[in-house]
């Protein structure tokens, strides 16, 4: 599973040199599960080009608000129902540093997700938190959201430590592969169904580093900021997860 968060960034031109690119460079794979979560005002355009080109890639927001109404600016879990979203991030850190959000609106979020989309559930320590050895303490509480829940379908939960985000820099291999499992561990015993979630690393992914992350046992996928502006850098990091690209 390769998801690209694209967060406040693209055009109309951005989009179509986008495509043009990733078909360019793709080599598709039967079962590949490919996302993108555009700003939402480009959902429309993105699905239409999507469904033109026959592509296998699956739409998703990058957020959803806790209810609908008056909430201006917001949009809610019906309305990705309504427009068949596949799935939806939430948790994001920039969400947590630029809006304020806290883990209590988190759990409303997952918990409105249910038979409506795939949570892509947001988790990761600072840098200082990471050099204090409180990692594991952190992310605990952060999966906290899935107490108690009792989801049928899919859960996915991103490994993304904030100081990996936009900066260039990766925990190791093996830190990936720790933390990873860690996170099934938790969510299988914590949920009341014992679901094992997909675990997607993210922060600072490329051309050039994914091939090791994906080696990982753990890892099943990634979420992609920055390198997935670029449609032939993500046609590649997807093929590179696909085993197809050397
Ligand atoms: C992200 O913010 O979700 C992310 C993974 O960003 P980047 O790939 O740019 O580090």
């Amino acid at each position: 599973m390769i998801i690209a968060n694209w967060k406040c960034n693209g055009s109309k031109q951005m989009i179509s040199t986008w495509f043009a690119e990733f078909i360019e460079s793709y080599a598709p794979k039967d079962g590949s599960y490919i996302g993108i979560a555009p700003p939402m005002i480009y959902l429309e355009y993105i699905k239409r080009i999507v469904a033109e080109k026959s592509l296998k890639i699956k739409v998703g927001t990058q957020d959803l608000d806790v209810s609908n109404g008056a909430r201006t600016g917001a949009i809610s879990a019906e309305m990705i129902l309504d427009y068949e979203c596949s799935f939806s991030i939430v948790g994001h850190s920039e969400r947590m540093q630029y809006f304020n959000e806290k883990n209590s609106a988190i759990k409303e979020k997952i918990h409105k997700l249910i038979n409506v989309a795939t949570p892509i559930l947001c988790v990761g320590e600072t840098y200082e938190e990471n050099q204090n050895n409180l990692t594991e303490e952190v992310i605990s509480e952060q999966l906290r959201v899935f107490e108690g829940l009792n989801f049928k379908n899919k859960i996915v939960v991103a490994y993304e430590p904030v100081w990996a985000i936009g900066t260039g820099m990766t925990p190791s291999k093996q830190e990936i592969n720790e933390i990873h499992k860690f996170i099934k561990d938790v969510v299988q015993s914590s949920s009341v169904n014992s679901l094992i979630p997909s675990v997607l690393y993210g922060g600072s992914v490329n051309e050039e580093n994914c091939e090791n992350i994906f080696k990982s046992e753990f890892v099943d996928g990634a979420l992609i900021g920055g390198a997935s502006l670029d449609g032939s850098s993500f046609a590649k990091i997807v093929m590179s997860f696909n085993g197809s690209y050397k």
